[in-house]
């Protein structure tokens, strides 16, 4: 599932593949942009910011503009040498095709793909709270937007991109296990907010230029999270089984006994 990191990933394996060249086709396959033609573009740069992904064009008559896409659950973007075939996924898939004469990026299944002036980037990215892998991370000013919802849960508050921007399902279930906190704790009973802000930029940058997401260091199958898809396994640290349940539009991983729902302590 596409986080913040592997968002990362994606925008410096596009820049890799695109950055300097020239487009010498596009081939658009959403009803919005099906008429637009980016041939003779150049490819500037190619970011992110949380979970956006921005490629910069400069068209042939000097215009900055700025694709915008984002993965959200099913998302990707893979690039191919000209002529291979493309592998990413079932053509039906495809919202669009950039052709350069070294690399074909394809997009598969991009969700809300629009084409702007780069000086209007604000408008699909201004909203995000501090991006945890953006060259300006500020844990004080993410803190500082967690704690505007009180009555929020944080394991919802945490995926609120408007607080801090980069955190999807499985960092947010290893995050909570972590730092112990049961994910149902509004917000203003979590207490001290800045070692969870300063937890989720290591977690995120230590899997910053690798696929595999690991949050307990190790890489192997089966091994790389300690509560995220481990329904009924055994907890790593306590033993306990752990429970899956629905929170919000996301399900939650929890350990019962490393993460105590606050008023059974008592
Ligand atoms: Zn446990």
């Amino acid at each position: 599932m596409p986080e913040g990191d592997t968002v990362w990933n994606t925008a410096q394996a596009l820049d890799k593949a695109l950055a300097g060249q020239r487009l010498t086709g596009s081939d658009f396959r959403v009803p919005a942009l099906a008429a637009v033609d980016l041939t003779g573009a150049t490819v500037r740069q190619s970011t992110c910011r949380g979970k956006h992904l921005l490629l910069r064009l400069e068209t042939a008559d000097g215009r900055h503009l700025t694709l915008h896409s984002h993965l959200r659950m099913d998302g990707s973007w893979r690039t191919f040498q000209p002529g291979a075939r493309w592998t990413g996924g079932p053509g039906h898939l495809i919202r669009v095709a950039l052709h350069t004469p070294k690399a074909v990026a394809v997009g598969y299944h991009l969700h809300d793909l629009v084409l702007v002036p780069t000086a209007e980037e604000d408008r699909l990215v201004g909203h995000l709270g501090p991006d945890l892998l953006g060259p300006d991370w500020n844990p004080a000013e993410a803190v500082q937007r967690l704690a505007k919802h009180p009555d929020t849960t944080i394991a919802e508050a945490l995926l609120d991109q408007t607080n801090l921007a980069g955190i999807g399902n499985l960092y947010k279930c290893e995050l909570l296990f972590l730092r112990g906190i049961w994910p149902w704790t509004p917000v203003r009973d979590v207490g001290d907010l800045m070692p969870l802000a300063v937890l989720a930029h290591k977690l995120l940058t230590a899997n910053r230029g690798r696929w595999t997401q690991s949050t307990t260091g190790s890489l192997h199958r089966g091994g790389t999270t300690y509560v995220y898809g481990r329904r009924n396994q055994p907890c790593r640290r306590c033993g306990t089984l752990i429970r899956k349940a629905e929170q919000g539009d996301r399900v939650t991983y929890w350990c019962p006994a490393c993460q105590p729902e606050p008023d059974s302590e008592r």
